[in-house]
């Protein structure tokens, strides 16, 4: 770097970045610089707060499904609730017959 020592940076400021698996990103702002409000955790990713006792929560990643999925997804619930039922039946009906 080498610019540190030449005395006339602009006055800079630390600020600490937390995220939700508690790591601590300190990075330097100069004082007129606004604080970005988001600010990506460099070693996991998640996004970081500067409140230490409130980081954001981690975001929930989720597969992409669509309606139909869901539909299918329930329905293949179904199907297997009654084809269990069905069987069942079966079975006690052989046995009680
Ligand atoms: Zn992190």
């Amino acid at each position: 770097m080498g610019e540190a020592e030449r005395g006339d940076t602009a006055p800079r400021q630390r600020i600490v970045f937390f995220c939700a698996n508690g790591h601590e990103t300190a990075t330097w702002f100069a004082v007129e610089a606004a604080i970005p409000e988001a600010w990506d955790c460099p070693r996991c990713g998640l996004p970081t707060s500067t409140d230490v006792n409130n980081p954001p929560p981690a975001p929930k990643i989720e597969p992409y499904k669509t309606h139909l999925a869901y539909v299918r997804e329930r329905r293949s619930d179904a199907d297997g609730d009654a084809l269990l039922e069905e069987a069942l039946t079966r079975l006690r009906g052989r046995r009680g017959g």
